[in-house]
């Protein structure tokens, strides 16, 4: 009854652990939910009333696959001067959230038989995308801070394509330029070409974010994804792009085109007015995260447990190897002291050792949560 192909679409553990959550709550459980994978803000005022209003302005019909040429704009312009990708509207793609980007560029991209690169654990839905591509994952290897190591090694005659997602999901490691360079020096010698997911770019600490797409000899190999969930609070209001090579951004559109249209018309308003608006709430975020992260880490440490510091992202990713391991320890987390986290190994074989424990959640319950978690592991 069901095709060969849904038929190896797995689950998403991320959204499993979140509803089970969300039931043991409603039953009056008092669960900490580190399971989350959206900021815990509400969307701008600003953004809320643009989208308001473009409804009551009657902005309700269907518009062009590729997005609105407002919206198209200014994604270019943003990219063009705070990513240095030369981009024009007409390269621009927008989606109804980053995800269906990823799904689309990675339909347009793989063959069957195909192999893509993914560097460690990665985020639950690349792998899903690409069995439906009828391509294959190849893991690459990473090192103790999540950075890819002898990465040459997993490159085969198959290898058509590197995902790179930096500031990463779950890992929260954010690639520097020597790290983008090895790849982009692979990925020119190999003739690959790489999907880079940026949706994390404004959550980030201590670094620069480098868009892997503006190196040498990548512009016409590198579609790059982005969007409004995490950067503006958006999350449910469903709107992301991509731009690419005009050959690929040509198949994409195409599906989009026969599958989900466009984005929805008044939601892309609310995104011209959270690119043109102030910017102060994204860094004020940025700065709420970055907070959390010192506090979580910074307790994990005094309680014995290993954790690279995320540059990025709102997702700490321990090492609980001395804890009975990822799957173990997640399940002694939600019964022992109702906490719910993921498992390190929904994101890929590298991480059995592991759980993502997400920060977006207030410094109150992340210090509950520290002091749960140090009556089980003491
Ligand atoms: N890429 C990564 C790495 C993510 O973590 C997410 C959201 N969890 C997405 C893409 C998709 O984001 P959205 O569809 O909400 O824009």
């Amino acid at each position: 009854m069901v095709s060969d192909r849904m038929a190896s679409i797995q689950e998403s553990t991320t959204l499993k652990i979140s509803a089970m959550a969300k039931r043991l709550a409603a039953s009056g459980q008092d669960i900490i939910d580190m399971g989350v994978g959206e900021p815990d803000f509400d969307t701008p005022k600003h953004i809320v009333e643009a989208g308001c209003s473009s409804i009551k302005m009657g902005e309700t019909r269907y518009a062009p696959t590729a997005g609105i040429p407002e919206l198209r704009r200014v994604i270019a312009d943003k990219l063009c001067w705070e990513n240095q990708l030369p981009v024009t509207a007409d390269d621009v793609a927008v989606t109804p959230g980053a995800k269906m980007a990823v799904f689309a560029s990675i339909q347009a991209m793989l063959c069957e038989g195909d192999e893509c690169l993914l560097m460690g654990p990665s985020w639950v839905s690349y792998e899903p995308c690409i069995s439906f591509a009828g391509g294959r994952v190849a893991w690459g290897a990473v090192d103790d801070d999540f950075m890819p190591s002898n990465l040459a090694e997993s490159i085969t005659p198959r290898t058509k394509l590197i995902i790179v997602n930096s500031p990463s999901n779950p890992t929260g490691a954010v690639f520097d330029r020597r790290v983008l360079e090895e790849i982009r020096d692979l990925a020119v010698d190999h003739n690959i070409s790489v999907i880079s997911d940026e949706i994390y770019e404004k959550i980030i600490y201590d670094r620069q974010h480098i868009s892997i797409g503006s190196l040498p000899g990548m512009e016409e190999r590198t579609v790059t994804i982005n969007g409004f969930s995490k950067a503006y609070a958006m999350t449910g209001w469903r709107l992301g792009y991509l731009a690419g090579p005009k050959e690929i951004m040509k198949w994409v559109t195409r599906l989009l085109s026969h599958s989900v249209s466009q984005a929805t018309t008044f939601v892309q308003r609310a995104g011209v007015a959270a690119m043109q608006g102030p910017q102060e709430e994204v860094s004020a975020m940025a700065a709420e995260f970055r907070a959390r992260r010192d506090l979580l880490v910074g307790g994990l440490a005094e309680l014995g447990i290993a954790c690279s510091i995320p540059g990025g992202a709102f997702y700490a990713f321990p090492n609980v190897s001395e804890n009975g391991g990822g799957d173990a320890f997640t399940d002694r987390l939600l019964k022992e002291a109702m906490i719910a986290v993921t498992p390190g190994s929904a994101f890929g074989p590298g991480g059995a050792d592991f759980v993502r424990l997400s920060y977006a959640t207030s410094q109150d319950r992340i210090k509950q949560a520290l002091e749960r978690i140090g009556k089980i592991v003491n």
